[in-house]
């Protein structure tokens, strides 16, 4: 600015030459060239400016330079009316000052708002004449436009506070929704407690160590009989008739190691209405624990099954009762065959006797000697009555069936007492009736004595022939022989042919060959074949096609000495109805033990089939309508999940993920419920489809490694194999397979996915390193409801139907599924697809 000066035309100016400016205007300027704040000097009344370098940002390049050496008024003509008054007042003697002064200036082309702290003072000299106004100015517009920047922050955060105060009330509402789901998880209890309550079936819930009876359905209130006040109450005191029993043994036990404990067929007497009664009962005491595992109460589910028990005892004692009478009938058949023999022989003895006699009467009527030898030579008790004399001869083997002493004299009167008194008018009737000369002449009956001797009661067979002379009777003669056994065979094979005819339960006999030999009305009633229509038939008339096989494994068990018995099958009736049957199979024997024929029993249980299937209906409605609520609550959870993202409350975070879990466990389970019983209602359909059995596995592993974090899944050796299968299913089997090697092996260890073709099938196979299965329960882990119960176990949850459902959905491929394994080392399964159906 001193250049600047220096080049002014001063000469023009009204300040003149620089030299002849009053010495203090030279000083001033001298000063205000120095200063580093923006001074600026207006001197004379014409207010002539002077200014320093600082003020030429303040003035712009459109003012600056023209305003050095001009009038104030004139560089500032846009502000004259704020400008004049303000350089007035100071020049009147007053100094001013203005913080923060607002103005609209043209600075470096363009218009703005700017801010200053001026202050005016007026120069005075030592006469005190005002010269001058030395003006020192500083821009605060800096200043104030971060104050005003501050103000809008403020506003902001005040804007900002409202929006809190927004995702408060949103907050408030989740909570809402947050309450309304716990109702609905209440309200989700309260649905599964009342179908519990009206579960066909008992149930109780005991708490404590002191097993307080927390919860009881009507059912099992009923059991008790000890009436509806026993909430609360301890179970020992409600039922004390069962210290005896063993039953708080087991509950204790239950308690105390958290095993479960299964009785099947358990006798119970219980006192029901103040007297003791005998029940039988299916039950099961289960641990309750809570999260930590920790023990707090034990479930009871019962079934009472003292009808099935007591029919089954029933049966058994009908069973064993025809067994004995079968060992009997054979027994008596073999004595009756030898009597048989006997009486053949004796028979044709007799016949020679006859002959004899004949002979000898024909030689010499009368030859009385020679006719005794002859009969005492057969073992036949002879007799021979003369009714003209009342003679009486009885030979030494008549007297021994009758049990009289040979010296004891032989009279009508000691033969007529010995008869049954039952017996005794027939007797005589028919002896009447054979000495009558006109019908009369044969006399063959059979009828009971009494022994001389012991008064044992025999039945005795009497066969002769009278002799008349003249219209008169005159000779009576004839043999006798003891046919107790044989009557005694008589009555028990009618006994067992009763038993065997009113049986409700499907008697049959047949050979090895098949053929049936007999056929009991039950089997009539049960098959609709009359006993006509299936002798000499096949037994094949009545198993279904597709188990043709059966037949020759039965006959194979048995050979091998196994029992067949309640083998549950299907049987076919006359007209095309099948029908569920449990068959027991026996062998015959003959009597060196070697097997001659079967005999079956077959019993109708399409009812307990039926009563299987209600149950099952039962569990598929139950998990069914479960599902409802399930799925509404899931939907719930996963919205306010959603609104609760905002929050970083862990609390609620981690409880909404709690929830999840469990409604995600809860909705597994069900849909295995629901699965079992659509399986045994046959309501799963296998749907075929083309698919890369490779893919499949990659899509489950995929999928399941995003859940699973705690072990490796392995898939690299798989094949690319194209199958036709139901992908859905096999999907399911795959990923069952991998959870339980997941369930039942530790962290950190590696699941092998695997398959191979071969010719004819492919093989999937799942390998883990876990606690591996024991030989005896690899054959039943593909069973129903079967769990493997170890200390291993014991805290993995399930219900033993995954392997279930896989081996089910595997067979109705046509596939095998098995297992390997080896205990404390690991497990693989594998199962097998036929290819290219
Ligand atoms: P859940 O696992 O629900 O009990 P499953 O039918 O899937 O029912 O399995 C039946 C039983 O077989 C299980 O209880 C378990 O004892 C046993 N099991 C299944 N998979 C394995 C495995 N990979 N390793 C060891 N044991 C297993």
């Amino acid at each position: 600015m001193g250049e600047l000066m220096r080049q002014l035309d001063w000469q023009n100016n009204p300040l003149g030459e620089p030299e002849r400016w009053p010495v203090q205007l030279k000083q001033l300027t001298g000063i205000m060239l120095g200063a580093p704040s923006p001074m600026m000097i207006c001197w004379g009344k014409d207010l002539i400016r002077l200014y320093n370098d600082a003020c030429i940002p303040i003035l712009g390049s459109n003012r600056h330079p023209h305003a050095l050496g001009v009038t104030v008024y004139e560089t500032f003509a846009g502000a004259q009316d704020t400008v004049k008054p303000l350089f007035e007042k100071v020049m009147g003697g007053e100094a001013v000052a203005f913080q923060d002064f607002k103005f609209r200036i043209n600075r470096n082309g363009q218009e703005e708002d700017v801010y200053f702290d001026f202050s005016y003072t007026p120069i005075t000299d030592e006469a005190m004449n005002i010269n001058g106004v030395l003006v020192i100015c500083t821009e605060t517009t800096a200043k104030v436009l971060a104050f005003e920047g501050m103000q809008a922050t403020n506003k902001k955060i005040a804007r900002s506070n409202e929006e809190l105060l927004t995702n408060n009330e949103n907050l408030s509402t989740n909570q809402k929704e947050l309450r309304k789901i716990v109702y609905e998880l209440a309200e989700s209890e309260h649905k599964i407690r009342s179908i519990i309550e009206n579960a066909p079936f008992p149930i109780g819930v005991y708490m404590g160590r002191e097993l307080r009876i927390a919860f009881a359905n009507q059912a099992i209130i009923d059991v008790w009989g000890k009436g509806p006040k026993v909430i609360g109450r301890k179970y020992a005191d409600v039922l004390p008739e069962l210290s005896s029993q063993s039953v708080f043994t087991q509950l204790d036990d239950v308690f105390t190691t958290g095993k479960p404990f299964h009785a099947r067929n358990q006798r119970i007497d219980l006192r029901v209405d103040g007297s003791m009664q005998t029940y039988y009962f299916n039950y099961s005491f289960t641990a309750l624990a809570d999260q930590q595992g920790k023990i707090y109460g034990v479930m009871n589910t019962a079934a009472d099954v003292t009808d099935t028990v007591l029919a089954k005892q029933q049966v058994e004692e009908t069973s064993d009762e025809l067994a004995a009478l079968n060992e009997e009938l054979a027994a008596s058949n073999e004595e009756l065959q030898a009597i048989n023999e006997e009486m053949a022989s004796t028979n044709e003895e007799l016949n020679e006797s006859r002959q004899q006699l004949e002979v000898a009467n024909e030689e010499l009527a009368t030859s009385a000697s020679r006719l005794r030898m002859a009969i005492e030579s057969t073992s036949l008790g002879t007799w021979e009555y003369i009714p003209t004399t009342g003679e009486l001869y009885w030979s030494k083997e008549l007297r021994e069936i009758y049990g009289i002493a040979e010296t004891a004299p032989a009279t009508m009167e000691a033969f007529a007492a010995h008869i049954y008194p039952e017996d005794y008018a027939w007797v005589q009737a028919q002896i009447a009736a054979a000495m009558d000369p006109v019908t009369g002449g044969r006399y063959d009956l059979s009828y009971r004595i009494t022994r001389f001797d012991n008064h044992e009661t025999r039945w005795i067979k009497v066969q002769g022939s009278v002799y008349f002379d003249e219209g008169r009777a005159v000779r009576f003669i004839g043999t006798a022989f003891d046919i107790t056994g044989l009557k005694d065979a008589e009555e028990k094979t009618a006994k067992l042919a009763a038993i065997i005819a009113s049986t409700d339960d499907a008697i049959i006999s047949k050979t090895l060959d098949s053929v049936i030999t007999s056929w009991n009305s039950s089997a009539e009633r049960m098959f609709g074949f009359s006993e006509d229509e299936m002798i000499g038939e096949s037994i094949y008339k009545l198993i279904p096609e597709d188990r043709h096989q059966e037949e020759p494994v039965i006959l194979g068990r048995l050979k091998s000495g196994e029992r067949v018995q309640h083998f549950e099958t299907k049987r076919l009736t006359k007209d095309g109805r099948l029908i569920d049957v449990s068959v027991t199979v026996s062998p015959v024997k003959d009597g060196d033990g070697k097997i001659i024929g079967l005999s079956k029993i077959a019993r109708d249980i399409t009812e307990r089939k039926l009563d299987e299937n209600r149950k099952n209906d039962f569990i598929g409605m139950v998990s069914h309508e479960l599902k409802t609520p399930l799925t509404s609550l899931s939907a719930i959870l996963q919205v306010a999940k959603a609104k609760l993202n905002n929050t970083d409350d862990t609390f609620l975070s981690g409880a909404m993920q709690k929830a999840n879990h469990q409604v995600k466990r809860m909705s597994t389970m069900i849909n295995g419920f629901l699965n079992i019983s659509r399986l045994e209602s046959g309501k799963i359909q296998i749907d075929k489809q083309l698919f890369n059995i490779e893919t499949l596995i990659h899509e489950v592993a995929d999928e399941m490694k995003v859940t699973v974090t705690t072990h490796t899944i392995n898939t690299d050796e798989c094949c690319a194999v194209d199958l036709n299968a139901d992908q859905d299913k096999i999907q399911s089997v795959i990923s069952n397979l991998i959870s339980n090697a997941v369930k039942y092996s530790p962290n950190g260890t590696v699941i092998y996915v695997a398959c191979k073709p071969t010719q004819t099938e492919v093989v999937v196979s799942v390998r883990d390193e876990g606690i591996g299965i024991q030989p005896a329960d690899a054959e039943k882990i593909f069973d129903r409801y079967y769990r493997i119960e170890n200390s291993n176990t014991r805290h993995v949850s399930g219900f033993g139907i995954g392997l279930y459902l896989s081996a089910e959905i595997i067979h109705r491929h046509d596939g095998r599924i098995w297992v390997e394994s080896e205990s404390e080392k690991g497990s693989t399964f594998y199962f097998s697809l036929p290819l290219g159906i």
